[in-house]
């Protein structure tokens, strides 16, 4: 059976610190592995999740000091959205309040009360209250309580040009169908997925393109199981939509391939295997700068120019 919805979201960021401060305390996420970027081994690659690191719960971060600010255009991930128990709306509108984060009243959208608010560097982040997760994984640091905590991504919006070409793929390669609408928002979802099984498209016409930057989400990836899922993907989406995708690249916790949906956002398809325990133990997870084999000989001049996360 295949498996679907979101793997992870990977975004750009300011400092480092900061960006640590902001998902580890203030939203009380786990580091669950500190790596550098692959292809500029100078940065780092921070990667957040639940305590088991689970597909649907990863946001990562590539961090630069002085990356330009990104500005939201069409043809890019409008909006990041995490789970939490239903009650929790009020914790956490009063957190934000606490710790001075820009946010906005809660709404209702599709009949659940959405809270939006930005992280440091302005990307557009939310929570969705939703009954009956309170017994999912999570984490909890920074003083929040299991009651509260983030039960791993609820959804990401797309803001598009057109929806259709995009729709075509989440449904037929990705196993999402076609769930609500409302206002200029197409719900889809994938049946039977509880964690990042839902992706948004917004209709928007008047946006200027994107300018990726700083608070930018540079790429949503979705779930295969392995390796064979992937290729069925692949072939798939080059049959039925011609498309080809990257060659498969090797990222030490999943291997993944690469393309531009119709609608200029960019796509990958992470496996499941081999995960975050691969190079450390699970109870350690994010404690020690791990490297790929490649770049181990090179471990010592890349602590050098790295910046001190504490
Ligand atoms: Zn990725």
């Amino acid at each position: 059976m295949q498996i679907n919805g979101l793997h992870h979201v990977t975004a750009i960021s300011g400092p480092a610190r900061r960006n640590l401060d902001f998902y580890g305390r203030v939203l009380g996420l786990r580091l669950v592995k500190k790596t550098v970027n692959f292809d500029d081994p100078g940065t780092y690659h921070l990667y957040y999740g639940d305590a088991d690191a689970a597909p649907g719960s990863i946001l990562t971060f590539f961090p630069w000091d002085h990356a330009a600010p990104g500005r939201l255009g069409v043809g890019e991930t409008q909006e990041t959205v995490f789970r939490v128990p239903e009650g929790a709306i009020g914790f956490w509108t009063h957190r934000l309040v606490e710790q001075g984060v820009p946010h906005e009243a809660p709404v209702k959208r599709f009949g659940e009360t959405v809270l939006s608010f930005r992280d440091p560097d302005g990307m557009r982040l939310a929570l969705v209250g939703l009954p009956g997760v309170e017994a999912e994984p999570y984490w909890t640091d920074g003083g929040i309580g299991s009651e509260n905590a983030i039960r791993g991504f609820h959804s990401v919006s797309l803001l598009l040009a057109d929806a259709a070409p995009t729709a075509a793929i989440l449904t037929d390669v990705f196993g999402f169908a076609e769930a609500a609408r409302e206002g200029t928002l197409i719900r889809y979802a994938a049946e039977g997925t509880k964690v990042g099984g839902v992706v948004d498209l917004r209709v928007a016409g008047g946006f200027l393109p994107a300018r990726q930057g700083a608070g930018s989400v540079h790429h949503i990836a979705f779930r295969a199981a392995d390796d064979a899922a992937q290729d069925g993907m692949v072939r798939r989406l080059a049959e039925n939509h011609g498309i080809r995708t990257t060659e498969q690249r090797d990222r030490n916790y999943f291997r993944s391939v690469y393309f531009r949906e119709p609608g200029h956002v960019l796509f990958e398809i992470a496996t499941d295997i081999p995960g975050f325990a691969v190079d450390e133990p699970a109870a350690e997870l994010g404690r020690a700068l791990k490297l790929p084999p490649g770049l181990e000989a090179h471990r010592a001049q890349i602590e050098a120019v790295l910046p001190a996360l504490d």
